[in-house]
């Protein structure tokens, strides 16, 4: 409907920046994208490259709904949706806005985006971040009347990868991409300077000059009295066939999130660490039964935690295992496979759902040696939100904060734009 009506003339919800990017793409572009009806994540990809289709005469789209064209769909090995080929080649799978393809595609956009960063004034407050905690951070900066940026790798975060969110006071639910567009509406709405797609990778501390410093991937330098990290955080993954596949199809990280959805269900915990027996103990409560599996040969959990889960009549738990599978029907999670370390023996638990509990690693590599790190990369912070860095002020599931949760993070982006306010007409 929305390609009928942009081929009518109906001006797309789209930054004049973009459609100007799309118009000026060179070259042969035959896109192929492979969908379902029932995929959340597939819209914003069919969409985007419509879109593309309507705007540039190079470029043509055709739009396979795969539950109709099944042989065309295994001849080709699609076991996940919305997948992308470009003149026959696989260019991309998973969700992707109209930006970040023709990021992909237009090789001088970045010297471009890099001379348009680089001509900006120095803001009051720069967050570094797009996710709940920047978000916050942006939206109670700007409404101290400042110069307010926000440079993310990717507006939203982590919630863009979540289709139920059920635990946002005042939102009985929604769904992440829902969530991450209110967040970018209301940040929008103060008059920030939103620069998506753009990757951090040093921060140079204030010079004489007051300004701390931001260098980007693509080269530029953005300046800045005041800067709030909130790069967040992303799971560790197992790395074993099937995780990919079945990612939000039976795959899950977050038990705070996800659990409700495996209610009466099977399900298994990989990792016996704390959070991975927490994780247990909390949908033991929930689902019929969990198989907790730790490749070590014994629970890493604190004894405490340890003992509850012994106590609970619907856990079954396998030490010395590793995972060597998650399998599925092709479109769900249906079990997982294991190997007993000691024996060599291989198992096989039928389930609904897996999740995978091996750490969570915070996105603060490029930040080694400038600011204080946790023994786990977080960034250190105090109640406030200061880092060790003066002017520099950390906020979200990339700090020491305990439980990563989005009410969390905004919470504390918002105490890291006080704080951020307070040095600011204090210095
Ligand atoms: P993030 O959301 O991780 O955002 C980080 C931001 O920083 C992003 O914009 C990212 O692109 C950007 N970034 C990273 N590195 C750089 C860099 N070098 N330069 C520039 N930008 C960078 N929590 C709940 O409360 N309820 C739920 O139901 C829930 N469900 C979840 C489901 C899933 C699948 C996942 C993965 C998480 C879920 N969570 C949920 C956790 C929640 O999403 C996080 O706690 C929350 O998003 C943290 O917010 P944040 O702003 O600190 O970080």
């Amino acid at each position: 409907m929305l390609a009928l009506l942009w081929t009518g003339g109906h001006p797309p919800k789209v930054e004049q920046d973009v459609i100007d990017s799309i118009k000026a793409l060179d070259g042969d572009f035959s896109f192929e994208v492979y969908m379902s009806l029932t995929c959340h994540n597939c819209p914003d990809v069919v969409q985007a490259l419509s879109l593309m289709a309507i705007f540039n005469p190079k470029v043509k789209t055709t739009v396979i709904e795969g539950g109709a064209f099944q042989k065309e769909v295994e001849e080709r090995q699609i076991m996940a949706v919305p997948m992308v080929f470009l003149n026959g080649e696989v260019f991309a799978s998973g969700r992707m806005s109209v930006e970040e393809i023709v990021a992909k595609l237009d090789t001088g956009a970045a010297s471009r985006d890099a001379a348009k960063l680089n001509a900006k004034d120095p803001f009051d407050v720069l967050i570094v971040g797009g996710g709940p905690a920047g978000a916050a951070a942006a939206v109670y900066a700007a409404r101290k009347g400042i110069r307010v940026g926000v440079a993310a790798e990717r507006f939203g975060g982590q919630v863009n990868d979540t289709m139920a969110i059920e635990n946002y006071i005042s939102v009985l639910e929604t769904d992440g991409p829902k969530f991450a567009a209110a967040l970018e509406a209301q940040v929008r709405h103060y008059g920030v300077d939103i620069m998506n797609l753009q990757r951090a990778d040093k921060l140079t501390p204030a010079g004489a000059d007051g300004l701390v410093q931001v260098q980007m991937e693509n080269g530029a330098t953005l300046k800045a009295k005041t800067v709030i990290l909130s790069t967040g955080a992303r799971w560790r993954n197992v790395n074993v066939p099937g995780e990919q596949e079945y990612k939000n199809k039976g795959v899950a990280y977050c038990p705070h999130c996800d659990g409700p959805l495996f209610k009466g269900k099977r399900t298994a915990v990989i990792g016996g660490g704390n959070s991975g027996i927490e994780a247990a103990i909390d949908l033991a409560g929930i689902v019929e039964h969990v198989t907790v599996i730790e490749f070590a040969e014994q629970l890493k959990a604190d004894a405490v935690l340890v003992n509850k889960l012994n106590s609970l009549p619907n856990v079954t738990v396998h030490t010395n295992a590793q995972t060597t599978e998650i399998t599925g029907d092709g479109s769900k999670v249906n079990g997982i496979r294991f190997k007993d370390r000691a024996t060599g023996a291989e198992h096989h638990v039928e389930l609904a759902g897996v999740f995978v509990q091996i750490g969570l690693v915070p996105n603060t590599e490029w930040l080694k040696g400038t600011v204080n790190l946790s023994r786990f990369g977080e960034i250190e912070v105090d109640a406030k939100g200061h880092t060790n860095v003066p002017g520099v002020f950390a906020a979200g599931d990339c700090t020491t904060v305990p439980y990563k949760q989005i009410v969390i993070a905004a919470g504390e982006g918002a105490k890291a734009a006080l704080s951020a306010f307070d040095h600011l007409i204090r210095s």
